[in-house]
This record gives C-alpha cells, structure tokens and sequence, in this order.
C-alpha cells in the first residue's frame, strides 16, 4: 500500500516554508520521495532552509518571492517551471497572524493580514493553476485554520481570512475538477511556531487550551506531514474540496 501515498517524481511548490509548519511540510513530502521548492521573503532564507533539507537527503531548491506581490510570483512561477520541470503540487502555506482587540485593530494590519492569509492564495494558486490547466493535472493544498470555525477574540481579521480560504478551497474545487486537480485545505489547531510562541509561552492560554482540547496539548508541527502527504498523493485522487481539521479534536469539542 506504500506507493499510494509515494511522492517519487512530483514537485512541490510550498509557500512560507523556510521555518514553521511550511518547513516541516518540505520535509515530510521531501522524505515521501517529491522534490521540494523553499518559499521565503529573503534569498538567504529560503536557501539556508533548502541546504538543512539537502543534509537530510531531500531533493530541494531555493526560490525567494513575496506572495503578495502578482510580478513576483509569476516570475518565481515562470523561473521555477524553466530551471526545474513542472510544479505537480502547490501548498498556501505562507500566513502571518495580527493580534488585537476588534475595535483596536488598525486597518494596516487587517491589509497585511488579508494580503498573506487570503489574496495570496488567490495569486498563487491562479499563476500555477494556469500552468496545471496546460497539463490536465495537479494538486493544490491550502492551509486554513481551525480558527475560520469559532469565534475568538483578538485574531478577527485573521479568522476571517482563514474562512475565505476554506471557500476559495471550495471554488477553486468546482472550477478545476474537471481539469483533474484537486484543491484541498488543512485545517490546523494550536501548533507551536514561531507564530505561537508567545502564547504556548503563556501559562494561562496553555491551561485552557489543554482543557479545551480533547487530546489535551499544542500540536507539534510534524503532526501535520501526514494530512499533507495524503492530500499530496495519489491516494486523495477522489477527494476534492475537503477541508480537513488536524486539531486534537478541539473544533468539535464544547
Ligand atoms: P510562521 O510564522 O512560523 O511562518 C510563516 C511563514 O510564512 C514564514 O516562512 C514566512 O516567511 C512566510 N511568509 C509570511 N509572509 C510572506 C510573504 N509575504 N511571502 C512569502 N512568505 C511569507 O507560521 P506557521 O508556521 O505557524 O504558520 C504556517 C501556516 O499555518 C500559516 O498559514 C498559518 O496561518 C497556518 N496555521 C498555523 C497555526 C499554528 O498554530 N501555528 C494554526 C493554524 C494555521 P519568512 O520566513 O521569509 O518570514
């Protein structure tokens, strides 16, 4: 049953993914035999993660674009195609995360996070889409967030932005199906990053996220490789427009 979830001869594309959840993505479709692109802000970035994953023997390389920006990403898009072969599977990794009361939040930082969270799924996923549709296949995998099912203070702009890509999931599903790629999203919980630090730091937020939680801890962020390995191979061929949640069974708990 092992070759269904093999990734030999695919290339994947992931956002964001020098550090964090994107980094440890490389890594587990790396390991499942697909060659890697390294997403970051910066050259040096996206190259240092790419070199740790040459040392553990995955095949990957090195591409620094801005995923806000259309220019650069059809560039990066149109560069990686030329310098490595087809992009197979594409992972929305890249987000960032704003914290602030509702009626603090100032508008620039609702602009940024919509720009990363939300229209860059759009940009993105249409610069390669574009190409898959030339090739009558590909996957795209997005990733959501618990957060676009509950209500929580403090972080609106950016549930909100999480929900539009659970329905930029669903749409793009419709319109691509019959192009035989797949669109999918995971939904993570609580995992420790650098985007929660602060909080796993925090022994309040710990207390009653382990009492909210069924499973009763912070995800670790290799938690994830296996959603996104089935969500990268063969073996998701009929799953479409799903999102699935990987949160310890806190979406569904009261
Ligand atoms: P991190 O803050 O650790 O990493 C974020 C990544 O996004 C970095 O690699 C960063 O690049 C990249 N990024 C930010 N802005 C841009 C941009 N404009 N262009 C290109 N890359 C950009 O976050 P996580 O690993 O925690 O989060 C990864 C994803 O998972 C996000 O979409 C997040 O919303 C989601 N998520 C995270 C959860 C968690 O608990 N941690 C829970 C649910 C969802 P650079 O390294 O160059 O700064």
């Amino acid at each position: 049953m092992s070759h269904l979830f093999s990734l030999a001869g695919k290339r994947v594309l992931l956002t964001g993914s020098a550090r964090g959840i994107g980094f440890l993505l490389a890594r587990g479709l790396g390991e499942a035999g697909a060659e890697v692109i390294i997403n970051a802000t910066t050259a040096e970035g996206a190259e240092q993660s790419a070199a740790k994953l040459r040392e553990l023997g995955v095949q990957a390389h090195a591409k620094a674009f801005d995923v806000t920006q259309s220019a650069q990403v059809q560039q990066a898009v149109d560069e990686i195609e030329a310098q490595w072969g087809p992009i197979d599977i594409l992972v929305n990794n890249a987000g960032i995360q704003r914290r602030r009361p509702f009626l603090e939040f100032p508008e620039q930082d609702w602009n940024d996070v919509i720009a990363v969270n939300q229209t860059a799924v759009f940009l993105v996923s249409q610069t390669v889409a574009k190409k898959m549709v030339d090739r009558q296949r590909g996957k795209i995998i997005n990733i959501g967030s618990m957060q676009s099912e509950l209500g929580r203070d403090t972080i609106t702009p950016y549930a909100a932005s999480k929900g539009a890509v659970t329905m930029l999931t669903r749409g793009m599903c419709v319109e691509l199906a019959r192009h035989n790629i797949q669109v999918n999203a995971i939904a993570p919980g609580y995992f420790v990053t650098e985007m929660t630090q602060a909080l796993a730091d925090d022994p309040a937020f710990t207390g009653w996220l382990t009492k909210r939680t069924p499973a009763a801890r912070w995800g670790k962020p290799e938690e994830l490789i296996g959603a996104a390995v089935f969500l990268a191979s063969g073996a998701s061929d009929f799953v479409n427009g799903h999102l699935l949640f990987v949160d310890g069974g806190m979406r569904v708990a009261v």
